[in-house]
């Protein structure tokens, strides 16, 4: 029934989503292209397309190397280098896939006739699961990656606003009270590290069960690549979930869940953007319906 728009996705076109900590910009149909702008973030997940709209983003996190995810992250680099941005962006890639993506970039520069003498990686960094890291041009976010279940190997990851907070011994206390104690050197902060956005890249939804701190995130970003009851099995085959399996993490972690918007992205590109509205609306239990969002 929905097979017959698959050709309507426009992966140029983007979709627009406000939160109260960010906008959400972006594109995301399996197999066409994922890209998610968090401009107040100042990164982005995914490069399967660059709009001019994403060049300004200095950070830059790969989940995968699937085409769709990937292909455009050379396009971000010298597109910035075209438009006069002297900064170099940094990518952030699971450690598994950084020797290939530098081979793939020496090889994309070489068949476009760069010259070897002038030849330049950009910035890679090699993501860690579980290994904390500053974002290079925002100090306040701090980059949490682990690991998923998919046909390649993947990460999805965490970023928190890192801040210092006043120890609750000290909340009652006066101005000049504070004074005095900083200036007796007396430790008055604590480091506090609030979960803003989780992503999991794609991945099997059992992906979701084990890494249960990402409903702690204000905004989550989940894939849920196929809908229909008879798509099932063909997500565990392809590694991808299936929205009923973000239906029983729902159900399974309950009142644990304490994200604002769960947004749900990279559905097949089979399914109509009305067909995708209708099978969540039927599907999502009650007390989660105004939390999760079809990112079309
Ligand atoms: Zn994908
Ligand atoms: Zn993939």
């Amino acid at each position: 029934m929905a097979g017959e728009s698959k050709y309507i996705h426009n992966a140029l076109k983007q979709v627009h989503l406000e939160t109260s900590c960010t906008t959400v910009n972006g594109f995301s149909i399996s197999g066409l292209a994922t890209y998610l702008q968090f401009p107040e973030l100042d990164f982005v997940v995914d490069m399967g397309e660059c709009p001019l709209s994403a060049t300004s983003i200095n950070h830059v996190f790969l989940t995968h190397a699937h085409g769709d995810h990937a292909r455009c992250l050379m396009r971000h680099h010298s597109l910035r280098k075209m438009m006069g941005v002297e900064r170099d962006s940094v990518y952030y890639l699971p450690e598994m896939i950084v020797d290939g993506a530098k081979e793939w970039i020496r090889s994309e520069a070489m068949f476009e006739g760069v010259p070897e003498t002038k030849f330049r990686l950009p910035e890679i960094f090699a993501a860690e699961p579980g290994k904390m890291v500053s974002l290079k041009y925002r100090k306040d976010l701090t980059l949490k990656p682990f690991c998923v279940k998919h046909s390649v190997p993947t990460m999805g990851a965490t970023l928190f606003l890192h801040k210092r907070k006043l120890k609750e011994e000290f909340l009652g206390k006066t101005a000049s009270e504070i004074i005095e104690l900083r200036k007796n050197n007396v430790e008055i902060t604590r480091e506090v590290y609030e979960p803003l956005l989780s992503f999991t890249g794609d991945c099997l939804g059992e992906s979701l069960i084990q890494n249960q701190e990402i409903f702690k995130s204000r905004i989550l970003v989940t894939e849920c690549t196929f809908l229909d009851d008879e798509d099932e099995a063909m997500s565990r085959k392809k590694g991808h979930t299936h929205l009923q399996h973000i239906v029983d993490a729902l159900n399974k972690f309950d009142d644990d869940i304490t994200c604002e918007k769960i947004i749900l992205t990279h559905f097949s590109m089979k399914y109509s953007e009305r067909h995708i509205r209708e099978i969540i609306e039927k599907n999502v239990p009650e007390k989660f319906k105004e939390k999760v969002i079809p990112f079309i």
